[in-house]
């Protein structure tokens, strides 16, 4: 315990609060310096900014361009595709916001030095695909954050932001936020005006097809912990879309992703029979969606659904076609470069199990359910709009403030707009940036103040699971089974169990209905209640501590609003299986919870989706 006698509380004053380096947080320091030149604007990451975040470790295409410059894409037709995906529920306002600016965004990108690939012939961005630009991505990430660190007055690394502060003279305002180092274990307070929350999205919260010793390898990065959802969720924003979990096909066991294979490669899927399959799918899935089965592209969701529906019909696995494409040596050398900027992974499992794809078509699988609102779905907070084009009922102030004032976001923690990608959640930062400068200028004197002894409250509780261990390692001799207290791992094992078995996981097939759902909420607040109790023997396993807590909560407004949305909106990503169909009489609008920490009860409602392009 002698080091932690002396930890430390410093405190960080800033106009704008960073929370998470990510793309969104990027691009948020990156536009609230060019808005506030004379801001202090503070960036506090868990990581380090250079190569934190979903896809530090590089990509290979940016998902999310329109090319307006040559015609190519208008803002309103991504709106349009965005809108198709997710079966008709998007926030048209926020993916127009979004489109319209994302090209300016790119190009930012390519001044600052990320090479992207050109079409010999018209000079222009190479396509993956309709809204995917190639590029030489290894990089993409630290070119980024460059940016970013020039832009912000000072970048806290390697500090785990646990709860936000609110202002202790106005109800439902923002004030900052707490954490501690994961290095010197020091306790750090940000006081602040506004606060932008950019923490990613949610991985492990179902369990995952690899689990012990293999439970690292997933889709989604394991380190993007729910922050992004919990922090607000703790202080009663309003959530939006939180049942809209996101299910995958990928190579399996690496996860490697297929969208440049379909794209670029034309390469195709069949059953181990060698049979083409989805279009067997197509009667039954009418049946049950209706004329969305007829949209073009056809929404992914239902693309799950027809690989999942064969493999239950005992037509498995479902292969991807590779052997035609990789004859052509200009393919194949895009199709392993593809992986090795990006997923080296994946190339390592198919070496580890003799698949050369020129002479094996590698299987492919669905993934279990990730959280998160940049991708092809669309949970997060409920934001405000753009004020020259959001209906009134999705305004009540400054462009992407949730329903707390002063608190934004951005990428993954916004809802309602899927298929921003890097792109996207970086021009989704800058955005909130621009609005969180102007809030900040508002407030004049008003400003928010912190309650000194709330924070003493905080800071004990933040190192309550070190206190647990060190009592607590007393009464066992060996092992790592307490009497006294929870080990994080055990506690996330526990919670994976809970959500795969009755919120829909891939035990279950995805499937899951209202008895369910109860009996999971049921013990998921006996998870809760054993939380108090976890213990950490180390500042890495207090952060392991903490990010449980956040994927608890998280987890816990997944059942929720999975429970109150009583149809199935998105088969393929999960089944009511007591509310089978699609139903737009009742459910094209969108979920809203509230979660009251004072009393642990959630409020859902629902909200109207307004089609603003036709
Ligand atoms: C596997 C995968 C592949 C993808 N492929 C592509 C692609 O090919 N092209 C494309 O354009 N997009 C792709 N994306 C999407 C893109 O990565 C995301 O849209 C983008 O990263 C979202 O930005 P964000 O800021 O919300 O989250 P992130 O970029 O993940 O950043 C979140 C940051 O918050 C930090 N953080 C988390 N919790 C805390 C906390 N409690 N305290 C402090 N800091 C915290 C994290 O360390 C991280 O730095 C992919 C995403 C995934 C998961």
């Amino acid at each position: 315990m002698g080091l932690f006698t002396s930890r430390k509380t410093v405190f960080v004053d800033s106009d704008i609060l960073v929370i998470g380096g990510g793309f969104g947080g990027c691009g948020a320091a990156y536009e609230s310096r060019y808005w506030g030149r004379d801001k202090k604007i503070v960036i506090v990451e868990k990581a380090n900014i250079e190569r934190s975040g979903a896809v530090a470790q590089g990509l290979y295409a940016i998902n999310c361009y329109m090319g307006m410059q040559w015609g190519e894409n208008q803002p309103e037709d991504h709106v349009r595709y965005a809108r198709n995906d997710l079966m008709g529920l998007v926030r048209e306002d926020l993916g127009y916001d979004i489109a319209r600016h994302v090209d300016a965004t790119v190009h930012m990108f390519e001044e600052w030095g990320l090479p992207i690939m050109k079409d010999e012939e018209t000079g222009r961005y190479k396509r993956e695909g309709k809204w995917q630009i190639m590029i030489h991505g290894e990089s993409y990430k630290p070119i980024i954050a460059e940016a970013a660190c020039k832009a912000a007055t000072a970048v806290y690394n390697r500090i785990m932001v646990t709860h936000l502060l609110m202002d202790e003279t106005r109800p439902n305002r923002v004030a900052g936020a707490v954490g501690f180092s994961v290095r010197d274990g020091n306790f750090y307070v940000f006081r602040s005006k506004a606060v932008i929350v950019t923490a990613g999205g949610a991985s492990h919260i179902f369990k995952p097809h690899s689990v012990g010793e293999g439970m690292g390898r997933t889709w989604y990065a394991p380190w993007s912990s729910a922050s992004a959802y919990a922090l607000p969720i703790q202080v009663g924003a309003k959530m939006t879309q939180m049942e809209n979990r996101i299910v995958l096909t990928r190579f399996k066991d690496g996860y490697g992703p297929v969208g440049a294979y379909f794209l670029h490669l034309k390469t195709y899927t069949e059953n181990a029979y060698g049979d083409d399959y989805e279009a067997t799918w197509y009667d039954s899935i009418k049946q049950l969606v209706g004329d969305y089965v007829d949209h073009q592209p056809v929404p992914t969701c239902l693309r799950n659904h027809a690989f999942l529906e064969e493999i239950k019909a005992g037509r498995g696995p479902i292969r991807m076609v590779t052997k035609e494409a990789f004859k052509d040596p200009h393919k194949e050398t895009v199709g392993w470069e593809n992986f090795l900027g990006m997923t080296i992974g994946q190339a390592v499992v198919w070496a580890s199990q003799n698949i050369d794809p020129k002479e094996t078509n590698p299987e492919l699988i669905m993934s279990e359910p990730y959280v998160m609102g940049s991708h092809a779905t669309c949970s997060g907070a409920w934001a405000s709009g753009p004020e020259d084009y959001a209906p009134s009922d999705y305004q009540w102030g400054y462009n992407r403030m949730m329903t707390v004032d002063g608190l934004f976001g951005a990428g993954d923690t916004i809802g309602g707009t899927a298929h921003k990608f890097s792109s996207g959640s970086f021009t989704e930062g800058r955005i909130a940036g621009k609005a969180a400068v102007r809030y900040v200028n508002d407030l004049g004197s008003d400003q928010p103040r912190v309650d000194e002894t709330e924070l003493d409250g905080l800071k004990t509780m933040v190192y309550q699971p070190m206190e647990n261990y060190a009592i607590g390692r007393n009464e066992i001799v060996a092992g790592t089974v307490s009497p006294s207290y929870l080990l994080p791992l055990h506690g996330l094992q526990r919670l994976e169990k809970i959500m795969d078995e009755y919120v829909g996981g891939t035990s279950t097939n995805y499937l899951t209905n209202e008895p369910m759902l109860t009996r999971g909420l049921e013990l998921l607040t006996m998870l809760k209640e054993d939380l108090p109790h976890l213990g950490a023997d180390s500042l890495h396993e207090l952060m392991r501590a903490w990010e449980l807590q956040h994927r608890v909560l998280t987890s816990e407004c997944v059942t929720q609003h999975t429970l109150f949305r009583e149809e199935t909106r998105w088969p393929g990503y999960y089944y009511r299986a007591d509310h089978p169909r699609l139903d737009d009489t009742d459910w094209h609008c969108f979920t809203l919870s509230r979660y009251d920490a004072e009393s642990g009860e959630w409020a859902m409602e629902k909200a109207p989706v307004h089609h603003i392009i036709d």
